[in-house]
């Protein structure tokens, strides 16, 4: 027999074989004995559901049920037989028991019982065994692969975008360089400054803080394009929804305008929802629980008023409100929040940056359903935005949900170039390095849209995990690069 011929616990449960013999590999998670027999439970990831498998004194030696502790890798071979205990309808009996790699208990950091997320972080090699971390990464796989369903049945192209760019998409973006030169001892201009010259692409370069530029260059070609890849942003804030590297999704399409950005960007959303609805559920009923649990230490007004569940449900049977920025600083303004000085930033004046107090009130407060906010101020957008026909606003799009905030943002883009020039003059964006964008403009150019989701907030938003670090697996944040 094949190593590999094992069946996964996934597949036993979903086709019950009782009678079979068949073998299973995987991590014990607890064990217990009684003088007559042992149970194992055995996790193999393939679903969050442990399988029991009972060993006979009698069939299976002290030596070898010894090293079956906490979190040892076994291969066992056994007999599937209609379980005697209650919770589950099958189980193994187990024929013989091989111990692929034992784990000390003296020295395994995971034992049977509640971790705390924070601990978890620091053995983010290990966090990974536990029902939180399985299910939260099996959503996060069923998330990334409705991804790609999503577009590739609307007929739009994968595009490959560069994680090493020569630019900066936001113009104000904090980058991560990248560089062989000598960084003790870099070669010098005349002038005194580093010479970039003498680098490897000859040039200053660092790592991508968006793919949109690119992927505006296909979708002039494509019409319908999507990137899904890492981003990078060396911004200093230490939040629960912010990381140094994070995965973004960025459809960007020719012939649409602002109203079909936002109409594609809201049926996107919650197809994902309704992917890991449909695809997620014991997952997903795990992390509710989990989540009710935790609820239960909070005070009482600060919990939720529902499951995770109900809220996915929730957000997929009701259209998102649609609201112009302006009309969301007259809500702000007279919110509760803002008159009694609350808010930690008060609105005071149409043009005023909304920091993610004022987004999470509009949201959770105030409509209590997801929110699109478009048509911001120009000073506080990207210069690529289309300016509005009042001179003052933008076509932007900022995608609100509860208990994140902003998860998308996006816009219908300049597409005319004299008012992109003009645009990128006054806020200094450098036109001659970046003829390649411009070239778009200046050949076939066609009014075109897009955005980015960031894809760990909307993992944390289907998982209900509160901080970005615990859905992603290997977390980058200030200070922070282990593993
Ligand atoms: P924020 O205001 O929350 O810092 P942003 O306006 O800088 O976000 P965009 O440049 O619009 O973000 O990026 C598009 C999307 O990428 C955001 O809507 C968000 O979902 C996600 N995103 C942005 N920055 C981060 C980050 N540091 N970590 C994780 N996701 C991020
Ligand atoms: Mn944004």
């Amino acid at each position: 027999m094949a190593f590999n011929k094992r069946v996964k616990i996934k597949t036993i449960l979903d086709q019950n074989p009782i009678g079979s013999e068949l073998t299973i590999m995987g991590w014990v998670r607890t064990k217990r004995s009684n003088k007559n027999v042992t149970f194992i439970a055995m996790n193999d990831g393939s679903i969050i559901t442990n399988y029991q498998v009972v060993a006979d004194p009698n069939l299976i030696s002290e030596e070898i049920l010894k090293k079956c502790s906490t979190g040892a890798c076994l291969k066992i071979t056994g007999t599937v037989v209609e379980s005697q205990g209650s919770g589950q309808s099958s189980e193994l009996n187990a024929i013989s028991i091989e111990v692929l790699g034992e784990a000390d208990p003296e020295k395994y950091p995971l034992q049977p019982k509640k971790h705390s997320l924070e601990f978890l972080r620091e053995i983010a090699h290990l966090r990974m065994r536990t029902n939180t971390f399985g299910a939260v990464f099996r959503v996060r796989h069923a998330l990334a692969f409705a991804v790609h369903q999503y577009f590739n049945d609307k007929g739009f192209f994968y595009i490959h975008t560069p994680i090493i760019t020569a630019s900066d998409a936001e113009g104000a973006g904090e980058t991560f360089k990248v560089t062989t030169l000598d960084i003790a001892n870099p070669p010098k201009t005349e002038e005194g400054a580093v010479d970039f010259k003498q680098d490897f692409f000859e040039r200053e370069a660092n790592l991508t803080v968006s793919g949109q530029l690119e992927g505006e260059l296909a979708a002039m070609a494509l019409s319908e394009i999507y990137t899904f890849g890492p981003t990078f942003r060396a911004e200093n804030s230490n939040t629960t929804r912010h990381l140094a590297e994070f995965w973004m999704i960025e459809p960007e399409m020719a012939f649409y305008d602002a109203e079909d950005n936002a109409d594609l960007a809201e049926d996107f959303l919650k197809y994902l929802i309704r992917y890991a609805l449909d695809h997620c559920m014991d997952d997903l009923a795990f992390l509710e629980s989990r989540l009710l649990d935790e609820e239960k230490s909070k005070p009482a007004d600060q919990r939720s008023e529902m499951g995770l569940i109900d809220k996915l449900k929730f957000v997929l049977e009701n259209e998102f409100v649609r609201i112009t920025y302006t009309e969301a600083i007259e809500i702000l303004k007279r919110s509760k929040p803002n008159q009694k000085k609350k808010f930690q930033y008060l609105i005071e004046e149409w043009g005023a940056d909304l920091q993610s107090e004022h987004e999470r009130y509009l949201v959770e407060k105030h409509f209590k359903k997801p929110v699109i906010l478009t048509d911001y101020p120009k000073d506080i957008k990207s210069f690529y935005m289309r300016q509005n026909e009042d001179g003052k606003t933008v076509a932007a799009m900022d995608i609100l949900f509860p208990g994140i905030g902003e998860i998308v943002g996006g816009s219908q883009r300049e597409e005319r170039m004299d008012v992109l020039l003009q645009r990128m003059e006054e806020m200094n964006i450098p036109t001659e390095e970046m003829w390649w964008f411009l070239d778009t403009r200046r050949f076939g150019a066609t009014p075109h849209a897009g955005f980015g989701l960031g894809f760990e907030r909307m993992v944390q938003f289907v998982t209900g995990m509160g901080n970005i670090r615990d859905v992603i697996a290997f977390p980058r944040t200030p200070g922070n690069a282990e593993f």
